[in-house]
Order: C-alpha cells, then structure tokens, then sequence
C-alpha cells in the first residue's frame, strides 16, 4: 500500500497553499496533493467564484503573492434599500484563480511534491494513521491527513462527523456585460434572505451571483454557476493528526461570503501545525482569530428576519455617505441593530 507523511484531499486555495508550505518548510516530507477534478473540469469548478481577494490575504501567506491578477480593486460599493450607498476604500484584486492556483501547485511539484488526480470515497483511522479509499481503486496510508477538500468534505465526515452551522446555496452567472474594474458591488435587501447580490467585474464580462432563488439576471449569460457556501465554523477542527482547511471547516465569513483568504490562510497555518505536530495550536489560532467571531453569524441570522422596512430604518442614518458620524449616532439611535453595526464593523476591520 502507498504511504505518505502527508496526504492532502483537495487542490483549491486551502489544499494548494498547505501544500506548498509543507514543501517549502520540509523539502523531505512526502506529500501527496488529491483533486477528484483536472483540465477544464477543475478550471471550471474554480472560476465559480467572485475571485475577490484583499491584498491582506496574500500578505498572510509570503513568499506567495498576487499572481494572475485580472483587476486591482480599490473600492468596495455597497447599495442598501432607500436609496442609500456608501463606498469604503479597500484595497485587492480579482484574480484568475485556476491560473492561481496551478502556479503555486507547480512550485510544490517542483520542489518534489506529488499531485494526483482522484477522489477520496473514504478515509478511517487505523492504528494512528490514516487509511484513505479512493475512486481509483487505490488505498492509500498517511500520518497526517488535511481535508481541504470544499463544502461537502468527506473528510468531515467520516474523520469529524460533523456539518458546518449554515450552509448557502448560491447562484452566479458570468454576463456579457463589463463594469469598472476597479470596484466591487454589493446590493443589501430582504429578498437575498440575509446575504446580498454581487457584482464583480471579469475582464470584459461581469460576474453577478446572489443566494440561490433570490433574484434574476437580464444579461446575456456566458457561464452558470451554482454552488454552496459553507459558513459558522465547526467546534472542532483539528482531530488526532487530521486537520479541515477553508471550506471544508466551513470558514467563510457569513456576512461577506469571502473563504479565499481564509482558505488560503488556514493552509498555511494547517501546513506549520503538522510540522510542529501540534494540532492544538491550529484549532488555537482558529478559535482566537477575528475570522471566526461569533456576531457575523448572529448578524447574519438578524439580516435573515430583517424585512426591506427593517434594512432601510437601519442604514437611513448613513444617507450622507460617510461612516463614522452616521455610526455613532446609528449606535445611539437605534440599539435595536446595533449587533449588526457591530458586526460591520468588524467585518471591516477583518477585511476579506
Ligand atoms: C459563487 C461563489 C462565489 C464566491 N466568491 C468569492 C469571492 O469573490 N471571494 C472570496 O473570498 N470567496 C468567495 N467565495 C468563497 C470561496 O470560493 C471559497 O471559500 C473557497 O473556494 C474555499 O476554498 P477551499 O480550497 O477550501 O475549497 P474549494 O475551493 O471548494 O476546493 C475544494 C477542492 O477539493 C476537491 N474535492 C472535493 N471533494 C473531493 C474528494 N472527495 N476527493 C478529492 N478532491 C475533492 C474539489 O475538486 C476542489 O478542487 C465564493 C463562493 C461561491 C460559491
């Protein structure tokens, strides 16, 4: 049977970045990178997205940086019911994510790291290892297991048992339809069921997705999309020597609906547990990071029982435009939202 130090289920921004740290610290360990998708298949899964990521989140993860860059945004738009809009400045990109991703992938591969296209249909532990069962027939052993490996993890599930608090379905659709490249929009309203409608500029085309069912586009359609948004958090997320990354640990922020950074991040920080044979201080970091706060979710929860009277009393205040005046009198005014003034607010300064 083939045995790994390490085998990694899923290539996205979690799985890819665990990779390359774990070759990047510790050339000689023998890592093995699973993706039950390659070529267009695994092109297509990764352009359903916004491919918005903050220049934060790459700071967070040197010596990689932004590559592929199709916009620099510099301007987040956000549109609420009444007429109200407010813009805060804030600095990313849109990048071309499967481009992304295969160029970090490649400088794994070349300091040694191996990556196979499968699927994991099973994964138990026996006797302080992992035994993995996948598509290909194969078993595989490993000491250590990262499930990296998107909202359905079957590494949750059979390692874990565990499912994220709130999982979104989302729809998106690429439109023949450009708009400024340097700006990213939100629009905030009831119908979007606590989430809200984006619209992200992609080259020459617009990408507009909303949870699913919520709203309509009238563009023509290049590219449909559909896929869940696992968020909330799990109690636990390092068990023995497995650990769940980005998606699969149901990261995303549930108000801003980003897991790229997180993703990214949490690979990383997977990658130097393993290497200090430490789970504890994966699930530390976690559970103390601003990421995982507890008063997105309950604002988002809020904005779900929120009706298009309750979203526009609640921004009226920040009619002018401008943010922090309108805050402290919004405070004030109306204690009855401030969990989700609050909550913006850290969501601004957590960034995305
Ligand atoms: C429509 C939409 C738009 C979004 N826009 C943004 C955005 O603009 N900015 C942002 O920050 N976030 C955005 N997100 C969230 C972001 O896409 C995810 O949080 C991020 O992709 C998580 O990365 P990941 O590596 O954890 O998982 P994924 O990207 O889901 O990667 C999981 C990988 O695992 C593989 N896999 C799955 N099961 C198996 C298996 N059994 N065996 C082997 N391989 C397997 C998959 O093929 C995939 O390659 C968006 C999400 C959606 C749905």
């Amino acid at each position: 049977m083939e045995e790994y130090d390490v085998v990694i289920v899923g290539g996205g921004c979690a799985g890819t970045t665990a990779a390359f740290f774990l070759k990047e610290y510790r050339p000689d360990m023998n890592v093995l990178l699973i993706d039950r998708l390659n070529g267009k298949n695994f092109d297509f899964y990764h352009r359903m997205c916004g491919e918005a990521v903050s220049e934060n989140a790459f700071r967070e993860i040197r010596p990689l940086k932004a590559e592929h860059v199709v916009h620099n945004v510099n301007y987040v738009e956000e549109r609420w019911p009444g007429g109200v809009v407010m813009g805060i400045r804030h600095r990313g990109y849109i990048v071309d994510r499967p481009q992304l991703l295969r160029s970090i992938q490649s400088r794994y591969q070349a300091r040694g790291g191996i990556v196979e296209r499968d699927a994991l249909l099973s994964a138990s532990v026996e006797k302080e290892k992992y035994l993995l069962h996948c598509s290909s027939g194969r078993s595989i052993k490993s000491r250590f297991l990262i499930g990296a490996d998107g909202f359905n993890s079957r590494v949750r599930r059979d390692i874990f048992g565990s499912e994220p608090q709130r999982v979104i379905w989302t729809e998106q659709y690429l439109v023949d339809r450009q708009i400024p490249g340097n700006k990213i929009i939100f629009t905030q309203g009831a119908q979007y069921e606590g989430g809200y409608r984006w619209e992200f500029p992609a080259g020459k085309y617009t990408r507009i997705g909303f949870p699913r069912g919520t709203d309509t586009v009238n563009e023509e359609i290049i590219e449909k999309h559909r896929r869940a948004i696992p968020t909330g958090g799990l109690d636990c997320i390092a068990k023995g020597r497995c650990y769940l990354t980005g998606d699969a640990a149901a990261m995303p922020n549930p108000l801003t609906f980003g897991g790229i950074r997180t993703a990214l991040l949490s690979g990383r920080k997977a990658a130097e547990a393993i290497l200090w044979d430490d789970p504890d201080m994966y699930e530390r970091w976690w559970h103390s990071s601003m990421f995982c706060h507890p008063s997105f979710l309950r604002a988002f929860d809020h904005f779900a029982r929120l009706d298009d009277a309750g979203y526009k009393e609640s921004s009226r205040v920040f009619r002018s435009g401008s943010l922090l005046l309108p805050f402290l009198k919004a405070m004030f005014c109306y204690p009855q939202y401030r969990d989700l003034y609050m909550a913006y607010v850290r969501s601004a300064i957590v960034g995305w």
